[in-house]
C-alpha cells in the first residue's frame, strides 16, 4: 500500500498555502471558517473533502506547524452528531463555536450503574411546558468542570424497552441545579468529575432528534469517539510513540537485558500491525466504504500497545521508573514525553471509549457473527 501524497503542485496544497499566506498564524476561528479542522465535513462546515484531499491537508497543518483547536469532545463526537441529527437552527446555533474551540465541550453519558450498559441510565426528563426537567447523576464527565456545553443523554419514558426511551440533548454547564463535582485520577490530574443534576431545566429546543429516540444519536456519537481514539500515539494518539521509545534506548550505550530486549522487540511488531491497520482503514476509507466495527480492532489493540509501551518504558527506567518525573534510564520527565504520567494514565486506555471486554463483544458478534453476550 503506498501512501506517498502528491507535492506541492497539487490543487489542495496550493489553496492552503494561498490560505496560510493570508493568515500566518491562523486562529481556531480562521481554520474553521476556511473548512480545515473539519475538512471531511460537508459546506458550510467543511470543505467536502475526500480522503486524499484530507490527507494532504493533515500534511499542510503538519508542515506548517498549526495545530487545530483542540476540543476533543466537541470536534471528535459531539459535533458529528449534532451534523447528523440536529436541526439545521441547532447546528448554525452551536457548530461555529464547537470547531473553533471557542465553546469547550463535553459528554454526560456516564452513570455509576451505566457504563458499558449504557442505555440503563436513570437520570431523567420531563417535559413540563417549553423546558425539560432533569434530575439524576453522571459521573467520569471529562472536563465537565471547563466546558460550555455538554451532550447528555437522559430517560424520557421508563414504561417502554430500555432503549426506546432515551433522548439525547444538548445541556449548558452553567445551568442553576449542576453542581460539579471534581474527581481527581491516579496521575493526580483534575479531569474527571461527577456532575449532579437537580431539577435542572432546559429549554425544550436542546432536544437532538426524536424524543425517545436518542439511543440511536448515542450510537453515533460512540462510533465516532471510537474512531477518534485511536490515532498513532501511545496514549489515543497522543503521548509517544514506539518510534520514541526506540531513540532513547538507542541513545544510551549500556547493553540493555535479554528480556527487556525481547519487549521492545513486541512493541515494534505490534506497532507495525497497528500501521499496517491503520493503512487498510484509511484505503477502505479511499475505496469509498463507511467504518463500521472494524474501528474496533484497532481499538482493541492499540489500547493494550500504549500499556505495554508505557509499562516497558517504566520498566527500562528501572528503580528511577518508579519514580515521578523520570523516564526511561533516568531521564528527566521533562524531556522524556512525560513517561511516567503516561504509565499512569495508560491504565485508562481499555476502560474509556468502550472496555477492552466490550470492544471484543463488538468483533465477536459483528465481525465474527458468534452467539451475543449473555449479558447483552
Ligand atoms: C479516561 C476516561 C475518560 C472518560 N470520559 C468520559 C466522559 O467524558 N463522559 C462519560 O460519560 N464517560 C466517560 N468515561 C467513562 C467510560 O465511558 C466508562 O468508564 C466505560 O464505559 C466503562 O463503564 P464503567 O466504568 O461503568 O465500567 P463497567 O461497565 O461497570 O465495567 C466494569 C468491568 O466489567 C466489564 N464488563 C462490563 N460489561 C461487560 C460485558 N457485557 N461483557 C464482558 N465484560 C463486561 C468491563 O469490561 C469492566 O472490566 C471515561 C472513562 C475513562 C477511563
Amino acid at each position: 500500500m503506498d501512501l506517498q501524497l502528491p507535492d506541492a503542485s497539487h490543487p489542495v496544497r496550493q489553496k492552503f498555502r494561498v490560505f496560510l499566506a493570508e493568515h500566518p498564524s491562523p486562529s481556531g476561528r480562521d481554520l474553521a471558517e476556511a473548512g480545515y479542522v473539519v475538512p471531511h465535513w460537508p459546506a458550510p462546515w467543511g470543505l467536502d473533502a475526500d480522503p486524499l484531499s484530507q490527507l494532504l491537508i493533515d500534511d499542510e497543518l503538519k508542515l506548517a506547524g498549526i495545530k487545530r483547536p483542540i476540543n476533543p469532545i466537541g470536534i471528535g463526537w459531539a459535533g458529528p452528531t449534532l451534523l447528523a441529527g440536529g436541526s439545521t437552527e441547532q447546528q448554525d446555533r452551536y457548530l461555529p463555536r464547537l470547531l473553533s474551540g471557542e465553546d469547550f465541550w463535553c459528554q454526560l453519558f456516564s452513570e455509576p450503574d451505566a457504563g458499558s450498559d449504557l442505555s440503563a441510565i436513570r437520570t431523567t426528563a420531563h417535559r413540563d411546558g417549553e423546558e425539560f426537567v432533569i434530575s439524576g447523576s453522571k459521573i467520569w464527565t471529562s472536563y465537565g468542570h471547563i466546558a460550555r456545553y455538554g451532550i447528555l443523554l437522559a430517560r424520557t419514558n421508563s414504561e417502554v424497552e430500555r432503549h426506546h426511551g432515551i433522548s439525547y440533548f444538548v445541556c449548558p454547564m452553567d445551568l442553576p441545579g449542576i453542581t460539579i463535582r471534581p474527581l481527581v485520577d491516579m496521575t493526580g490530574d483534575h479531569a474527571f468529575n461527577e456532575v449532579f443534576f437537580d431539577e435542572v431545566r432546559i429549554p425544550a429546543e436542546c432536544l437532538v432528534g426524536e424524543l425517545n429516540e436518542g439511543w440511536t444519536l448515542a450510537k453515533v456519537t460512540l462510533m465516532n469517539e471510537r474512531v477518534s481514539l485511536s490515532g498513532e500515539g501511545a496514549l489515543w494518539g497522543r503521548g509517544p510513540t514506539v518510534d520514541d521509545l526506540l531513540e532513547l534506548v538507542r541513545s544510551d550505550p549500556r547493553p540493555l537485558a535479554p528480556s527487556l530486549r525481547r519487549r521492545l522487540v513486541d512493541v515494534v511488531i505490534e506497532a507495525e500491525v497497528l500501521a499496517l491497520l491503520r493503512q487498510r482503514l484509511v484505503s477502505s476509507v479511499l475505496a469509498g466504504r463507511t467504518l463500521g466495527p472494524e474501528a474496533s480492532v484497532r481499538k482493541a489493540l492499540a489500547d493494550e500497545h500504549g500499556q505495554h509501551v508505557m509499562l516497558l518504558a517504566t520498566d527500562l527506567a528501572g528503580l528511577a521508573g518508579q519514580l515521578q518525573g523520570f523516564g526511561p534510564h533516568g531521564t528527566k520527565e521533562s524531556d522524556a514525553l512525560g513517561w511516567s504520567h503516561g504509565f499512569l494514565y495508560s491504565q485508562a486506555l481499555t476502560i474509556g471509549g468502550g472496555t477492552k471486554a466490550v470492544q471484543r463483544n463488538i468483533i465477536g458478534e459483528r465481525i465474527l457473527g458468534l452467539p451475543r453476550d449473555l449479558e447483552g
